[in-house]
Order: C-alpha cells, then sequence, then structure tokens
C-alpha cells in the first residue's frame, strides 16, 4: 500500500494508490495528511494513472528529524568515532521539495554539496516520551526516500549543521509513502548519480535500529503526524555537480530523482 501528494486541479491533494487492471492509480483522494491507511482508504474516490500526476513531496512536516552516523562505515569514511548513542540534528521543512524539483548549491557558499541518500520514516501519530519497551510500529504510517544535501565544508567550518544541512532544497523526499516495508530486517537503500552506483546499504547495518531512534527522539521532541525522520546514510557520500542527476532508491518505495543545478 502507499499514498502520495500530488497536484490536482491547481489544488494539492493526498492519494491513495493501488493497482487497476496493473496500472499504478491513484483511486482515493483527501485534503488533509492522512494520519491512518484507514482514512485513505474511505476518501473520495478518483482514478487517475500515477504517471499523468503531477507529484508533490508526500509529507509537509512540521520538522525533519535527521540521524548523523547512523551506518558505521559512513562514520570511518568521515573519520567521525563510532557513537554510542544517537546523535540527532533538524532539517528546516523549507528545505523539503518533491520529485523532480531542483536541488539548488549555493555555489557562492560552498564548494562541496554532498548527497546523502537516506530511509525516511513518516510519523502517523503523535508520539511524546514512549516508554521502554513501547512498540514504535503504531505510531509509523509508512516509509519514503530522502536525500539529506550537505555542504560538507559549512559542516566542517560551522561546528554545528544547521546552515550546512538547512539550505532550501537540501530535503528532496518522495515518490511516495509505502507501508509494506520491514527496515528490521533489512531495506536496501542506493543512490545513483547520472545511473551510477555511489551508496549501497541496507537498514540492516543500522548502529541503531528504528524502534530505538523513535525512542530516543520522542524523549525530548513531539512527535506530530507528518514529521519526517531520515535515519542517517550509508558509506559512498559524494559530491553533487551542476547539471547532475540524482537518484535515490529505496527498496518497497521506489526512486527519487532529482536534478542539480547552481543557485541563481
Ligand atoms: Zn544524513
Amino acid at each position: 500500500m502507499s499514498y502520495c501528494r500530488f497536484q490536482y486541479q491547481n489544488v494539492a491533494r493526498y492519494g491513495l494508490i493501488e493497482k487497476v487492471r496493473g496500472v499504478e492509480t491513484i483511486t482515493r483522494t483527501l485534503a488533509t495528511a492522512p494520519r491512518s491507511w484507514s482514512e485513505l482508504e474511505g476518501a473520495e474516490r478518483c482514478d487517475l494513472p500515477l504517471g499523468e500526476a503531477r507529484l508533490l513531496s508526500p509529507v509537509e512536516p512540521s520538522k525533519v528529524v535527521c540521524i548523523g552516523r547512523n551506518y558505521r562505515e559512513h562514520a570511518i569514511e568521515l573519520k567521525h568515532p563510532i557513537p554510542t548513542e544517537p546523535l540527532i540534528f533538524l532539517k528546516p521543512p523549507s528545505s523539503v521539495i518533491g520529485i523532480g524539483d531542483n536541488i539548488r548549491r549555493p555555489h557562492t557558499l560552498s564548494q562541496r554539496v554532498d548527497h546523502e541518500g537516506e530511509l525516511g520514516v513518516v510519523i502517523g501519530k503523535r508520539c511524546y516520551r514512549l516508554r521502554p519497551g513501547d512498540d514504535v510500529r503504531p505510531y509509523v504510517l509508512g516509509y519514503t526516500c530522502v536525500n539529506d544535501v550537505t555542504a560538507r565544508d559549512l559542516q566542517e567550518k560551522d561546528g554545528q549543521w544547521t546552515r550546512a544541512k538547512g539550505f532550501d532544497t537540501f530535503c528532496p523526499v518522495g515518490p511516495v509513502v509505502a507501508a509494506d516495508l520491514d527496515p528490521w530486517k533489512g531495506v536496501s537503500v542506493q543512490t545513483r548519480v547520472n545511473g551510477q552506483l555511489r551508496q549501497n546499504g541496507t537498514t540492516v547495518d543500522f548502529l541503531f535500529p528504528l524502534d530505538v531512534l523513535v525512542h530516543f527522539i520522542s524523549q525530548v521532541m513531539t512527535l506530530e503526524p507528518g514529521d519526517l525522520i531520515a535515519t542517517g546514510t550509508p558509506a559512498g557520500v559524494g559530491p553533487l555537480q551542476p547539471g547532475d542527476s540524482v537518484e535515490i532508491t529505496v527498496e518497497g518505495v521506489g526512486t527519487l530523482k532529482n536534478p542539480v543545478l547552481n543557485l541563481e
């Protein structure tokens, strides 16, 4: 099961995606962000082939919570110590874009803008201060692809990451949110630049599994429906140049493709 957000008669709507006669089709639409799959299944009928829809970012999060160094090999490649507890930081909602939207390199401020392909987790139910042993799955609506675009030189220079991670267009998300994934069993997360494979990880290699991450974040802040967690990137991060095309593929979700341009 999956859903998207799309442009429909000049307004943005959410849509349930189902196979109709072998074609992926938006069969139900909703004006507001879904909090559950049953809400989507009971929504207004629609009949639009997914291929004809102009897709938008499938989430409008109040915040994007990211995990730094959640794969051992990536921590090593950046010469950082292996963390003993999750490292979290935020990306602003203004950084979020959808499939096909341009990533704009702020080339007068940064000479090194990297891709970071990640599994994204979409929250479905408000979540604050989970107790040890609480099941996190009821709080997760589904999964998507995220590109945690990073100005690597500014990340090193600033000592904290707000600027490096926070530029507009630095958080491509999509193409859809899918339910039927099990990150605990292992989901492949791949990044390609101009068709060439650059990152190839699996979520079984997480240093901190998803239940630990959600539990950890919820001790700090209330996670709201529609909020997005970017679960960290595997090894192989590298620079993006103007004219590049970057694709993040999460098994069971699909491929998020964005062109790269310089900020005018
Ligand atoms: Zn990241």
